[in-house]
């Protein structure tokens, strides 16, 4: 079989990290599952020789990866996360000078963990989610939210309704686009003449130069390059005439588009940006084709590690429950024979198990319970908040695990 890319139809032939099988990063089980069969499916990125779009293979995919009432991710349980958005809000109304007369449309949005700030300032705002329990909670908050996925048929919808964007944002949402195509031409049809859009998703140069393969992961179709994102950008008639490099996820880009020969010129960190990843290879297939290798290499090193722990007669236990942390895992094989149990501050995955590795998740106060020697951290990209939150394992001899670029122990 032959896939071809989301983006420009190329037919996809060269890997860029086969991660074997996976089960649905966000399919925690209950103990009651146990008994049942759980499925697996294959997690296998390729790169496009044409456009260098990284993206993963088409699999079966199941309905329920989006959309569904269990889906029980709640962005505002991450303090940090707030913060970002927060700070982002202030950033956007001090450049581009947004008012009550402006209007904010964002793409995923979630439980309103953003929005709420754009709100707090008299900003009309509306949220698109199509995960009905997190949207629930937005509405609670005052924050309009439409239940729907986002793309043309949405987009359509909006401007019947009056509703087009002064700023149209989305964090963490392109990455998880199916129909890339009809995405990105949704936001053309709902931003206003001058209207700006930003998009904030992980940065593949850095998840190449930083080994993070294990943001690899089912609800992830794609990762971006600034060259490639300007590409397929451009080929709906929208221009990224600003980028900026920010801390989030390990390492990411916020792009700023405008239509197509809009005011606003390009901008020095967009030039710069560009070079930069020219002066990586990023325009050539080779880097994209020895990722494979590093991301064996950093199994065995986590795997000795643990072995090593284990034979000395070490407790371990893990930090959070993020999709990362399933792909780590799975790919590794690391389930119970290492590590405990996790632990995780959200109630609504607390007492269910990980997917595939069935390691329990647990409340936070259970590792002053248990005094375990590790704590790996499993969202490394939190790893300060969380060596903050729990430094009290240092009372009793416990040391932080990082496991990504490489293992490191921090005690
Ligand atoms: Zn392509």
């Amino acid at each position: 079989m032959t896939t071809q890319c989301r983006f420009c139809h190329n037919p996809l032939q060269h890997t860029f990290a086969d991660l074997g099988l996976s089960p649905i990063a966000n399919d925690y089980i209950s103990r009651e599952q146990l008994h049942r069969a759980e499925k697996f499916y294959p997690l296998h990125t390729y790169v496009c020789e044409k456009c260098f779009l990284v993206q993963i293979e088409d699999f079966e995919s199941p309905e329920h990866i989006f959309g569904d009432g269990d889906y029980a991710y709640f962005s505002s349980f991450s303090d940090s996360w707030l913060k970002h958005a927060k700070a982002y809000t202030d950033l956007m109304v001090k450049n581009f000078g947004f008012d009550a007369s402006s209007q904010v449309i964002e793409i995923a949005s979630n439980d309103g963990y953003l929005l709420q700030y754009f709100k707090e300032k008299g900003i009309p705002v509306l949220g698109i989610e199509p995960a009905g329990n997190t949207a629930k909670v937005a509405e609670e908050k005052g924050i309009p939210s439409l239940v729907k996925f986002f793309g043309v048929e949405t987009a359509n919808g909006l401007v019947a309704d009056g509703k087009k964007a002064d700023l149209l944002l989305g964090n963490n949402v392109l990455a998880h686009v199916p129909d890339l195509n009809d995405f990105v031409a949704g936001m053309k049809i709902v931003l206003k003449p001058k209207g700006i859009i930003t998009m904030e998703f992980p940065h593949l140069l850095q998840l190449i130069e930083q080994n993070q393969f294990d943001t690899i992961y089912h609800e992830h179709y794609s990762y971006y390059s600034f060259l490639t994102v300007s590409q397929i950008f451009a080929s709906h008639g929208i221009t990224l005439f600003d980028v900026e490099e920010i801390p989030t996820h390990g390492g990411s880009l916020r792009i700023y588009g405008q239509h197509e020969g809009g005011d606003r010129q390009l901008s020095n960190r967009a030039t710069k940006l560009k070079e930069k990843e020219i002066a990586a290879g990023l325009d050539k297939l080779e880097p994209y084709l020895s990722f494979g290798e590093k991301v064996k290499d950093t199994k065995r090193k986590l795997l000795s590690f643990l072995i090593e722990a284990k034979s000395q007669g070490k407790v371990i236990a893990a930090y959070g429950a993020p999709a990362k942390g399933n792909t780590l895992l799975n790919y590794c094989g690391v389930r119970t024979d290492f590590i405990d149990y996790t632990v995780d501050r959200s109630p609504y995955k607390q007492n269910l198990l990980l997917p595939g590795t069935h390691i329990p998740i647990m409340h936070p106060d259970h590792i002053k319970e248990t005094k375990p020697d590790y704590l790996l951290i499993l969202p490394w990209n939190l790893k300060d908040e969380i060596i903050a939150q729990t430094s009290f394992i240092r009372e009793w001899g416990g040391s932080f695990v990082v496991p990504i670029p490489e293992v490191q122990v921090f005690s």
